[in-house]
């Protein structure tokens, strides 16, 4: 432990460990494996970068081997590069690989690697699916292996990758070295399957055994209210008493439908409430340029759907308002996980309404395609390659879909079929080819109707919330912490 605190000093420039971090490193350095579960912005990384950095460390002293590596398995290649730049910055040895690389660098850095380079390497879980990469990996001894963002191992979870489900596998080829899974939110559901996926559920007598280490969810400085409303004016209204609270914000309104934000966008400029917008229908730069104006505090209030949030690390958000009812807790967690961070005062109120639930619950009809559906698009891509690449995704969806606006079923059914390896970019069938088998559980009648099940149960969740008498009790239970005295 004393290299852990010199790499802390020396290399990060901190002084301390915070929260459970030291005992996390501890844990890792002597081998033994660890679920971490630690809100956003509670120091993740280091509980993974400093044994990274320790272990690359003692085996330099022993002569003629490589120094060995620490893997890091990350979701998103904006989360990754973010990390990467903050390593290097401080002059410590990580790279990355991903599918933006071209070519000539890709091969460049798998020389690197071979010849020793780097002590963290990050990487997505679908980079595995290449074996020139497995093949690189070979040349270096695996001393950790850190699963960033865990959740998403597990189908339970809010943001299920297949590829994440592979990494029983994938520790095994890779000498089923030290393992640390990391997540921010997670109910006790997905900890027992996370620990599953990654095939450590054993016994402390079999070394399989993975503590969990739960810094807890408490956040005592929000408020969480719930307000029942009918209709948007009584939302108007709530929205418009929360702004007199804080007329300087800054504060976020969370819509699930742009129609419903854009609605409510006019209702408050006839009210004269300035506010800007962001939804997935903008333009990437106007994305870009609102949020921007939103993290300077030139923008007191921003009406968003649930495509705001990625980098919004603002400390001082004084309210989260969710003007229609979100999918599951475990978003509504993460969303207002954004107020407050600075410690002050702030409010999170989520506008309860009978219509907004039975939207949510038919949305889930829509974005669950059963089998049969998958069959149809898969056959579709397959054996009508021609007329898919020519006329696109609305005349595919004329094929298959009811017209209500509601019907998510082609673009779920086309996100599921990249994710698992079937098609290269579910956003450009101009030059779609089929690359693989049906995977069975999406063929799966059984499989599919469990799915929506959990997603209406999840739903039901929000419900118990709502009516809960001691909502931060009811959180807590659902994300599997005990109540803090
Ligand atoms: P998470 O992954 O849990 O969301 P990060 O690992 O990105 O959080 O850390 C959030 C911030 O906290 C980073 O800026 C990091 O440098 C800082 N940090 C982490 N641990 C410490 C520490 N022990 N002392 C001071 N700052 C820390
Ligand atoms: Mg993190």
């Amino acid at each position: 432990m004393k290299e852990a605190y010199h790499v802390l000093r020396d290399s990060f420039g901190y002084e301390a460990f915070r929260g459970c971090q030291g005992e996390v490193i501890a844990r890792t350095l002597a081998g033994e494996h660890s679920l971490v579960l630690m809100p956003t912005g509670g120091g993740k990384s280091l509980c993974f970068q400093v044994p990274a950095l320790v272990l690359a460390g003692e085996s330099r002293q022993e002569s003629g081997s490589l120094p060995p590596l620490t893997l890091v398995i990350s979701p998103l290649v904006a989360l990754m590069k973010d990390q990467v730049d903050t390593l290097n910055r401080k002059g410590i040895e990580a790279a990355m690989v991903n599918s933006l690389l071209s070519r000539e660098q890709r091969e460049d850095r798998y020389r690197r690697i071979q010849s020793g380079e780097f002590k963290l390497l990050y990487v997505t879980p679908e980079r595995f699916r290449k074996p020139d990469f497995l093949d690189v990996l070979r040349s270096r001894h695996i001393v950790l292996m850190a699963v960033d963002e865990a959740h998403c191992i597990s189908e339970w979870g809010h943001d299920f990758r297949p590829d994440y489900s592979r990494m029983r596998e994938i520790r095994r080829v890779l000498g089923d070295p030290t393992t640390i899974a990391l997540t921010a939110t997670a109910t006790r559901d997905v900890q027992i399957d996370i620990i599953e996926q990654l095939g450590l559920s054993g016994s402390d007598e079999t070394r399989l055994h993975c503590k969990i280490f739960h810094e807890g969810i408490d956040r005592p400085n929000l408020e969480l209210t719930v307000e029942t409303v009918w209709g948007v004016d009584e939302k108007l209204d709530a929205i418009a008493k929360t702004v007199d609270r804080w007329p300087r914000g800054p504060g976020i309104v969370y819509f699930t439908l742009i129609r419903k934000l854009e609605e409510m966008s006019e209702r408050l400029r006839k009210r004269g409430i300035p506010h800007i917008q962001y939804h997935g229908d903008l333009p990437r730069h106007r994305r870009n340029e609102i949020q921007n104006r939103f993290m300077r505090g030139d923008a007191p209030l921003v009406l968003a759907t649930n495509a705001f949030g990625m980098g919004i690390d603002k400390e001082d958000i004084r309210f989260v308002l969710h003007a229609e009812v979100p999918s599951s807790l475990e978003s509504y967690y993460q969303e207002i996980g954004r107020a407050g961070r600075d410690g002050e005062p702030s409010l999170c109120t989520l506008l309860y309404s009978q219509d907004d639930l039975l939207t949510q619950m038919e949305f889930n009809q829509w974005s669950n395609p059963d089998a049969d559906f998958y069959h149809r698009v898969y056959d579709f891509l397959k054996f009508d390659t021609v007329e898919v690449r020519a006329f696109g995704l609305e005349w595919l969806r004329e094929r298959l879909s009811d017209r209500r606006k509601q019907d998510r079923r082609l673009e779920t059914a086309l996100s599921m079929l990249q994710r698992y390896g079937v098609i290269e970019d579910e956003n450009d069938l101009s030059n779609v080819t089929v690359q693989a088998p049906l995977p069975a559980t999406l063929a799966s009648d059984a499989d599919r109707s469990a799915k929506l099940q959990r997603d209406q149960k999840k739903l039901y969740a929000l419900v118990e919330y709502v009516q809960a008498e001691d909502r931060k009790e009811y959180l807590h239970r659902y994300f599997g912490v005990d109540v803090p005295a």
